[in-house]
């Protein structure tokens, strides 16, 4: 079963959807985007909870 995030449930506005295989694939990847994308270097225990509430099933 395939996970997506939808980073628009987190950054208003963004249209990325983030896909992978495991929980772990999608946060790595989200990661990745949120850097390249948002500028956000470092994510906080507090904001990867929040990311992982957020990602679906595909
Ligand atoms: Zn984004």
């Amino acid at each position: 079963m395939a996970k997506e995030l939808h980073c628009g449930d987190i950054m208003d506005g963004c249209p990325e959807v983030i896909r992978g295989a495991t929980e772990e694939e999608v946060l790595r990847k989200g990661a990745q985007h949120a850097r390249d994308a948002h500028g956000v270097d470092k994510l906080d225990d507090d904001t990867v909870r929040m990311v992982k509430s957020k990602i679906r099933e595909a």
